[in-house]
């Protein structure tokens, strides 16, 4: 720390390049060592709806804890995505988001019409075994697949549109909830939300920079679209109550970020719950 006090900006720059390189190399190596699942944790994050402040969702957010610390997906994800193990680690959140969300239920901590999103990648997406995978895992712990609800980037939905309106319609079936995340960045298009049976959209947190100045109007159009649709609106990242006064005023449905609560670990999750219930 001293050292990089000393440091001009362009030498911590390089500094923190480096460090970011052989923590990279370190965690590169313990893939390939075989990764141990009990470093591997869930945080979770709530949402709420705009107009009454009930619990709406759940979202599911993977932590790799290591060398005592819990590690943002970008720092590891990309990774386990070349090393081939992120197909695994995905069943692994599945089982894991699906065990919490039946413990919950069983202490009467939230109600059936509450999703637990989990996140879902290209790849996994697009695996043969996800419809069973998820038909066995919402059976074991004898969940309603509605209780589940998987959040898909649109990217996904553009690679291979044939193949995805097949799985979309096959999940549709299954009735689990359907998401599109991070909507409204680049090459968003309303016509994905006519294609297919989407639930939500969640949008990107990024819209909501410096207030949203400069994205008010597409935020706008988009909740008036997905309205005409019957589709829900959940905006990300919302860190400050003149935010959630704009989303009440135009009426998305529902919100989530630090004003409300940061993600956190199932125990810390829980104190939550009960203050709420
Ligand atoms: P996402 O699905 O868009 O998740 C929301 C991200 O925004 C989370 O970051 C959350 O911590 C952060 N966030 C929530 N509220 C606020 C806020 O008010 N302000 C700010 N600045 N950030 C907020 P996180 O946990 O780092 O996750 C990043 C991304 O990693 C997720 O973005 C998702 O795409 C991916 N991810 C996380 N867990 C999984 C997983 O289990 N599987 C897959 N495939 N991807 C995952």
């Amino acid at each position: 720390m001293y050292q990089a006090k000393k440091m001009t900006r362009g030498s911590i720059k390089i500094y923190q390049h480096n460090e970011e390189q052989k923590r990279q190399s370190t965690l590169q190596i313990q893939l390939e060592k075989g990764l141990d699942y009990t470093e591997l944790e869930l945080y979770f994050q709530p949402s709420l709806s705009t107009n009454d402040q009930e619990l709406v969702s759940i979202e599911a957010l993977l932590r790799w804890r290591f060398n005592g610390k819990a590690m943002l997906p970008k720092q590891f994800i990309s990774l386990m995505e070349q090393d081939g193990c992120f197909t695994q680690i995905e069943r692994w959140v599945i089982h894991e988001a699906c065990r919490q969300r039946k413990s919950w239920l069983q202490k009467e901590l939230i109600e059936d019409s509450v999703t637990l999103a989990v996140n879902i990648s290209q790849s996994f997406f697009y695996h043969p075994s996800l419809i069973k995978m998820l038909k066995n895992e919402l059976n074991r712990f004898d969940l309603a697949p509605s209780m589940l609800e998987l959040d898909i980037k649109e990217a996904t939905l553009l690679l291979s549109s044939k193949r995805a309106a097949k799985i979309m319609s096959d999940l549709k079936e299954l009735g689990v909830k359907i998401a599109i995340d991070n909507f409204g960045l680049g090459m968003s298009s309303l016509a994905i939300l006519h294609h297919h049976p989407i639930d939500r959209i969640k949008l990107d947190k990024q819209l909501f920079h410096n207030n949203a100045t400069e994205s008010l109007p597409l935020i706008v159009g988009i909740i008036e679209a997905a309205r005409s649709l019957k589709i829900d609106v959940l905006a990300e990242g919302i860190e400050n109550q003149t935010m959630l006064e704009y989303l009440q005023e135009y009426k998305c449905d529902a919100y989530q970020g630090y004003v409300i609560a940061k993600p956190s670990r199932s125990e810390v999750f829980e104190s939550f719950l009960k203050n709420t219930v």
